[in-house]
């Protein structure tokens, strides 16, 4: 018998990248909504919670030594410094959510993107949320009323390389309307990764 093989079969690593005040956790968020066979991963951090968040919900928080250690165990699938702070996507969460056939979402940045492309080449796709410039960006940054003038002016230089790194994914969205943005987010995991959204 000859085995077909279906693109629905593939549980794919679904990466979303973009500079900070890009509207990338919005548009994350919506799709999670919407698509019933994708997983948010939470990732693991040394950086202390902000307001309301919660161990285990936005993201596992672990000291400077746990973080080291789980690095030399190798436990990370990605793991990278974000301003100043550990990141990283542990490998046993991953596995967790594949074994179910769930696709990943990962909001994560163009390091460990990047560590993703090269560990996973097959499974993993990677898209970045562009803002329309730098100083839309910049406005939407002082807009958030969260970032001393010395952080706006830190993630402004960072936006630069990232969004020269960000050319290199599979699809780039630009953010400049919300609803178009996420429409054509929408349509890609559609078109390119056979992800359906659930019946309204
Ligand atoms: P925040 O501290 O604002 O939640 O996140 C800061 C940056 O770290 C964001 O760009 C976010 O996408 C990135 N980030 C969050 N989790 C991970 C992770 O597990 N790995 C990597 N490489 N970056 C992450």
């Amino acid at each position: 018998m000859v085995k077909t093989h279906s693109l629905q079969s593939i549980a794919y690593l679904l990466v979303i990248s973009a500079p900070s005040g890009g509207g990338k956790t919005t548009l994350c968020q919506r799709l999670l909504q919407d698509f019933p066979n994708l997983t948010l991963s939470i990732s693991s951090t040394t950086r202390p919670p902000r307001g309301v968040e919660k161990n285990g919900i936005e993201y596992f928080f672990l000291t400077h030594d746990e973080f080291e250690k789980q690095i030399q165990a190798q436990q990370f699938a990605e793991w990278a410094v974000v301003y100043g702070n550990y990141y990283g996507t542990s490998k046993r969460i991953l596995e967790e959510i594949l074994e179910k056939q769930q696709s990943v979402l990962l909001d994560i940045d163009v390091q460990g993107a990047k560590q993703l492309k090269v560990n996973f080449p097959s499974q993993c796709y990677r898209i970045f949320i562009a803002p329309p410039n730098l100083l839309e960006l910049e406005k939407r940054l002082r807009n958030r009323g969260t970032d001393t003038e010395e952080s706006i002016q830190r993630r402004l230089n960072q936006a630069k390389l990232e969004m020269q790194e960000g050319m290199n994914f599979d699809s780039v969205v630009i953010n400049d309307r919300f609803e178009a943005a996420y429409q054509e987010l929408k349509s890609i995991l559609e078109t390119k990764l056979s992800l359906f959204p659930r019946q309204k």
